[in-house]
């Protein structure tokens, strides 16, 4: 209800000359009061005869005293008093919707920048304070699948998670989907004690295209008088929070849907890295056992006949020379009858090892080229070379001094090597290499055995 100040209002032009000019006019004198008869202009007449009641909306505000002709100021001052009230009523309307659409345009603004839960429960808690007297505020959240409530509430500045069942005001609301005040809990048969003292609440469904998600409950442990002004600011409010809650759920599940994804693509990658990883494995193994001789780890003899092949064509364009060392042991049929195969296995093991520890340069290559015989390529080297690194490896297995009872040239096991160099040409191939080194062999067999022998190469021999 509006009030107005009759005294004030008398003493506003021109409603004040008005009265003057009337009272003049109609040669007259009038005394005017306020509601409790106080004295608000002229003077009062005990002669006079009427009375006349001023009211705004059948209330009584003052009275105005006379003989008969003050009628018509009554009248006039009447119009002009509910005039007044209704200027001023339309000015207060306004600057409430004013306020209203100012305080909608400031919580829309800052709902759309909130993500997350707490920021949009921080939002409201804040813009209820500015609208509302109370003492606590909860967000319930309805869980379709469980079909209960999670409740968010602020203690202490941080966001409280609880379970609650649906029931008591909440659960009218929710189910209702419309809003309650309640200004006296103990008056509402609805209400059930919850463990906490409230005498008064509102609650409001959170509503996002007719469907209820939740929701707030604004509660004081008074008696209130909330109004449906309140009500109504707080239900725009709400509804702005509805949203803002809706979009922060979708966002939330978009963000664990891509984390997940993010994260199931990250298992697959390193799964398929270390399957990956494996396979290079089984193939570096594969093409090790390809080309290694499983018993003395030296290359085997497929990959030598390749290797011969490749460094042939090249020492050819280069016109270097090749020199190829093929060694046997000595005696060794024997020393395997003697000593046992497992012992010459572990024999020929040491000679291989002494093989790969003389020849050193990248290019050249150490092979089992069979049995007990072994083939030695030798890149870029002479026969000089080649008849170093021979006599090196013979003696090296000379001082392995592994024992060979039934050897006729030493009482260690011995090796009998055959070079053969030359320079490749397009004309010749690389097996006359290997039979002119296997007969260079056959002749340090014949000479008494652990010695190396050259073959003279010359190419019109072949
Ligand atoms: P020579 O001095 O004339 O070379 O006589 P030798 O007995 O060494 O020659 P022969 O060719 O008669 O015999 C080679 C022997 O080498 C036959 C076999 O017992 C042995 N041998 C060949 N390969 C292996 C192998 O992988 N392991 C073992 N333990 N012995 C092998
Ligand atoms: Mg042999
Ligand atoms: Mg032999």
């Amino acid at each position: 209800m509006i009030r107005v100040n009759f005294s004030k209002l008398l003493a506003k032009q021109p409603i004040k000359s008005l009265i003057e000019g009337l009272v003049q006019e109609l040669a007259t004198s009038i005394c005017i009061t306020d509601a409790q008869n106080k004295i608000l202009w002229g003077e009062f007449n005990q002669h006079s005869p009427y009375q006349y009641p001023i009211t705004v909306n059948e209330t009584v505000i003052g009275y105005i005293y006379g003989e008969t002709k003050v009628q018509i100021i009554a009248q006039i001052l009447n119009y002009l008093v509910q005039q007044e009230f209704q200027k001023k009523n339309l000015a207060i309307e306004t600057l409430d919707k004013y306020e209203e659409i100012n305080f909608l345009y400031d919580i829309s603004s800052k709902m759309s920048t909130s993500l997350t839960l707490e920021e949009i429960i921080d939002v409201v808690i804040e813009e209820t304070k500015n609208l509302l007297d109370f003492s606590q505020i909860s967000f319930m959240l309805l869980n379709q699948k469980k079909g209960e409530l999670e409740i968010f509430s602020k203690q202490q500045g941080k966001v409280i998670k609880t379970q609650g069942t649906i029931r008591s005001i909440e659960g009218y609301v929710l189910q209702s989907g419309k809003e309650e005040i309640i200004n006296d809990v103990n008056e509402d048969p609805r209400y059930i004690y919850e463990g906490t003292m409230i005498r008064s609440l509102i609650c409001v469904p959170l509503k996002v295209c007719n469907e209820t998600i939740g929701v707030i409950k604004v509660s004081h442990t008074q008696p209130s008088n909330y109004t449906t002004k309140d009500l109504k600011l707080f239900t725009a409010l709400t509804s702005q929070a509805a949203a803002a809650i809706q979009t922060a759920q979708y966002y939330n599940k978009l963000k664990d849907y891509s984390e997940t994804l993010e994260q199931k693509v990250a298992e697959r990658t390193q799964e398929l890295e270390q399957a990956n990883q494996e396979l290079q494995k089984a193939n570096d193994k594969l093409e090790y056992l390809a080309i290694i001789d499983g018993l003395t780890q030296v290359h085997n003899r497929r990959y030598f006949n390749q290797y011969l092949v490749q460094e042939w064509r090249r020492l050819m364009r280069e016109r270097q020379s090749l020199s190829l060392i093929l060694c046997d042991v000595d005696y060794f049929k024997l020393f395997n009858d003697h000593y046992l195969h497992q012992a010459g296995d572990d024999c020929l093991q040491k000679i291989a090892q002494v093989m790969q520890d003389v020849v050193k340069r990248p290019a050249d290559l150490v092979a089992r080229f069979g049995g007990e015989e072994f083939a030695i390529i030798l890149s870029n080297t002479n026969e000089l070379g080649a008849a170093r690194v021979a006599q090196k490896i013979r003696l090296e297995v000379e001082k392995l001094k592994i024992p060979h009872a039934l050897s006729q040239c030493s009482e260690y096991v011995t090796l009998s090597l055959g070079i053969a160099t030359t320079i490749p040409t397009p004309d010749i191939s690389s097996e006359r290499l290997i039979l002119a080194a296997d007969k260079a062999l056959y002749q340090a067999k014949n000479m008494g055995r652990n010695r190396y022998c050259l073959y003279a190469f010359r190419p019109k021999q072949f």
